[in-house]
């Protein structure tokens, strides 16, 4: 049976990419080794590494701009205690849409003041806050463009003369935003590059050497950017499967293309939870994520049964997040329309089930 996989991280890969991939790891590039039993400074390995960081900078249209592009290790919760350690000076403004925002707050307090320039914690985040001020004196501002929890995603950015980082982990290459605005975007691969072990980090070289405090090499920008992503072992699976998916992304039309797609598969989901009255969205409509869809019965009573009649259609990873309840269907860049479509058949199942007479 096919199994739509709505799963909200580590989540959908595309399936040529999962075949190329675990060729690799019997035979490599036809040179009769594993991906993973070669040295990571081997010709063939360190190709790899500058293609996922070239391809990352061309579908974000970043090349020759300043930016550089990182594969490092420790997951976006480690970019949440690094920004920190590079950039804060003396005060950071941060902008809170969700227990990741909040995160990285917590971490960024040990090396600074802290400017919480909003916060929707108030309303279990189902909203983004949008009237807020940035200090000028901040030595950065920080936000989380897509809340991967509760649904929630920014669609606008401030404008502001101070760095803005951007913690993208779960929308990055996943729709057209000015990304020169950015001066810092980071993410996890896994929820729309790769397995899990690589973190994404790109980067304005131009930002960094502004702190008085030593900084550990591993946990430097300027020396992961002089070792050209190399400073260290890497981690080298994560990261070919990171340079297929965006390989696959470039062939289909980039950004642009998948957009589109997203946005269709976007406004199926939602379009379905507002017309059917066994459904009910989460958090407010003009912030809904395009990624991930939230949403819950107005009956709890038919619980049991909505759960029976997906779990039947083969859709998998569709129960909330243990924090909100209800449920959560990520619609990541791999995800088929047609996967988002058999979810809708069943809402609609569950609704005529209920109203003809048994
Ligand atoms: C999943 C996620 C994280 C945490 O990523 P790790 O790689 O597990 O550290 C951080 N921020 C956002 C927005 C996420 O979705």
């Amino acid at each position: 049976m096919k199994i739509h996989n709505f799963s909200a991280g580590p989540c959908i890969l595309p399936e040529e990419v999962l075949k190329k991939a675990s060729e690799s790891i019997l035979n490599f590039n036809n040179d009769h080794l594993s991906l993973i039993e070669i040295s990571h400074r081997s010709k063939s390995f360190v190709a790899v590494m500058e293609k996922a960081r070239s391809l990352s900078l061309e579908l974000l249209g970043l090349e020759n701009k300043g930016y550089k592009a990182l594969f490092l290790q420790g997951g976006a919760s480690l970019e949440f205690l690094m920004v920190a350690y590079n950039l804060l000076n003396k005060k950071a403004a941060y902008l809170n849409t969700g227990t990741w925002s909040d995160k990285a707050i917590k971490e960024a307090k040990i090396f600074g003041e802290m400017d919480e320039v909003a916060s929707s914690k108030d309303k279990n985040y189902a909203y983004i806050p949008k009237e807020y001020l940035i200090p000028e004196d901040a030595d950065y501002f920080h936000c989380t463009s897509n809340n991967t929890i509760v649904g929630t995603q920014m669609k606008e950015f401030p404008k502001t003369e101070v760095p803005v980082v951007c913690d993208m982990s779960s929308d990055i290459f996943s729709r057209q935003l000015d990304f020169e605005k950015f001066d810092l975007i980071y993410a996890g691969a896994q929820k729309n590059m790769g397995p899990a072990g690589a973190t994404l980090v790109i980067i304005k070289e131009a930002i960094l050497g502004k702190v008085e405090r030593q900084i550990p090499s591993m946990l430097n920008y300027q020396v992961h950017i002089d070792k050209e992503s190399m400073f260290n072992t890497p981690s080298v699976f994560a990261i070919y499967v990171s340079m297929l998916t965006l390989q696959w992304l470039k062939d289909l039309g980039g950004i642009e293309f998948i957009e589109e797609v997203n946005n269709k598969k976007a406004a199926l989901l939602y379009n379905e939870i507002d017309r059917n009255p066994l459904f009910k969205g989460v958090v407010a409509k003009e912030d809904r994520s395009t990624m991930n869809a939230t949403f819950v019965l107005t009956d709890e009573k038919l619980q049991e049964k909505f759960n029976t009649m997906w779990a039947a259609a083969g859709i998998s990873g569709i129960n909330g997040h243990r924090s909100v309840g209800g449920y959560r269907a990520s619609m990541y860049n791999a995800l088929p329309l047609y996967s988002v479509q058999a979810l809708v058949d069943v809402m609609q199942e569950l609704e005529n089930s209920q109203s003809s007479p048994s």
